[in-house]
């Protein structure tokens, strides 16, 4: 703790360390620095917790965002859940993975112990050639013999030409699971990184596979009792109250910004790649990672909410469709009857559309699931432009340690071995609260994703 003692004299109470940005990263930090019994400060921009996975008012109906899809394997955000007291169980519906494309494709994992799992899943797979489920075998195969490590990082197309995939198990298997997790096009998306999402997901316990879909809005599912666990745990959450720059004073940090005006001993920067660079900026030891920081491309995700008047019944919570990526009934997950998100990740042709035409897409999706309906009562396109970084071959991340003492990156950017995810963020979050607990740290500051 060598850098949050405070003073010489006894007794000597932990100093306290800011978290600047209430997102799920800056949240996971803060939670496991007051488990710690370090005092922490969040100071959040915005009214709302939650970052880019947060509640949004609309039409007098709480939305999300965006819809989100977590994992079996996402371990750190399930167990940061229930220690501040949102149940995973309570907030998260629990699906083996089924992936559902009707008419093209049908996989469902059996509840039985990997990887008779994914064996089962791929034998009773409805749309999939023998030739294409014996590729799909023979792929894992050959990534477990390597030990998911690839001798260099290319695209996952590239990964996948090289390993012979049929065209029709790319179509409907690889480069769906691609695209959901890493918000990335397979022809330009890292193969390790995808690789390393198959090692902890599809090739791990059957558990890790599985579909968590959040039951309670994205801000209640994890940010706001993690608020309610830190105001019993020592800690304290500023809403609308934005961090303009960080300063270095006394081997210390103050914040401009902070109606407190306190000295923080260390501070765990939890902002978003394209607003962290300008808080660097004003730290010339840090302006090398700024720069790489400002490097990184975004990519977009769109959701779009339909909303009917008469009651609307998918398939499964979650299924495929033509124009969307996956359509979730909302309905089906705690949500209004009749309520349907569908979602596109990455860019792409529907950039140029506008939103009538989005919706009229989107509605003609559903119809094709449903049955014939009439339009939606309201509808409600949202685009986060900058929803992910593009997880890009052999990418320079940085790691949550700068070359400034005290000074910690956090976010889903930060060099992990995943792509931009709630768990990546959350990740980085634990791991920066660690280092500022005075655990040793990293060697390196910038470094490709492994
Ligand atoms: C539409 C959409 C769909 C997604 N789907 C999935 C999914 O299905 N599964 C999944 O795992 N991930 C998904 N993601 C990605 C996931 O939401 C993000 O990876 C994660 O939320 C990032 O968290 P973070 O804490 O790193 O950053 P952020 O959530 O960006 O949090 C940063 C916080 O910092 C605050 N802030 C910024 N500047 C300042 C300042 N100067 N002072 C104080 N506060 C500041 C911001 O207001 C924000 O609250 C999706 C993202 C989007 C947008």
């Amino acid at each position: 703790m060598a850098h949050l003692v405070q003073g010489l004299n006894m007794p000597r109470a932990p100093a306290r360390v800011a978290v600047i940005g209430a997102g799920y990263g800056g949240l996971a930090a803060a939670v496991e620095l007051a488990t710690r019994g370090i005092p922490v400060t969040v100071f959040e921009a915005s009214r709302t917790l939650g970052g880019r996975a947060r509640v949004v008012e609309r039409n007098g109906v709480t939305l999300d965002n965006g819809q989100h899809i977590l994992i079996g394997a996402y371990r750190e955000l399930l167990r940061l859940m229930a220690q501040v007291g949102a149940a995973p169980h309570n907030h998260l519906q629990r699906l083996p993975l089924t992936l559902l494309h009707p008419g093209r494709l049908r996989l469902q994992a059996p509840r039985l112990p990997a990887p008779l799992h994914l064996l089962t899943a791929l034998i009773t797979a409805r749309g999939l050639r023998w030739e294409e489920r014996r590729g799909a075998m023979r792929f894992m195969r050959r990534l477990r013999r390597d030990g998911f490590r690839l001798p260099a990082d290319t695209t996952v197309a590239d990964l996948l030409d090289r390993a012979a995939q049929p065209d029709r198990l790319c179509r409907y298997l690889w480069e769906p699971l691609c695209l959901s997790a890493l918000n990335t096009p397979p022809q330009q998306a890292s193969a390790q990184v995808f690789v390393n999402v198959l090692r902890d997901s599809l090739a791990a316990e059957r558990a890790a596979s599985d579909l968590l879909l959040p039951r309670t809005d994205l801000s209640q599912l994890f940010p706001e009792p993690a608020v309610q666990y830190l105001t019993r745990h020592g800690g304290e959450v500023l809403r609308t109250t934005p961090i303009h720059a960080i300063r270095r004073r006394h081997g210390g940090f103050d914040l401009d910004g902070d109606p407190g005006r306190r000295s923080f001993a260390a501070v765990i920067l939890a902002v978003a790649p394209y607003h962290a660079p300008a808080l660097l900026g004003s730290l010339p030891e840090a302006l090398f990672l700024a720069q790489a920081i400002a490097a990184l491309a975004h990519e977009p995700i769109l959701t779009c909410y339909l909303h009917y008047r008469e009651p609307v019944r998918l398939p499964a919570p979650m299924v495929g469709g033509r124009f969307a990526h996956w359509l979730f009934d909302r309905g089906r997950l705690g949500g209004p009857t009749g309520l349907i998100a569908g979602v596109i990740s990455a860019g792409g042709a529907h950039e140029a559309m506008g939103r009538e035409q989005i919706t009229s897409r989107m509605h003609e999706d559903v119809c094709a699931l449903a049955g014939a309906l009439a339009p939606p009562q309201w509808s409600q396109v949202i685009t986060e432009k900058r929803a992910t970084f593009r997880c890009l071959p052999s990418l320079a991340r940085p790691g949550p340690a700068t070359p400034i003492p005290g000074l910690y990156l956090c976010g889903d950017y930060v060099a992990l071995d995943y792509p931009a995810t709630l768990e990546s963020a959350v990740r980085a979050g634990v791991e920066c609260a660690r280092l500022a607990a005075g655990c040793p740290s990293r060697p390196s500051v910038l470094r490709p994703a492994v």
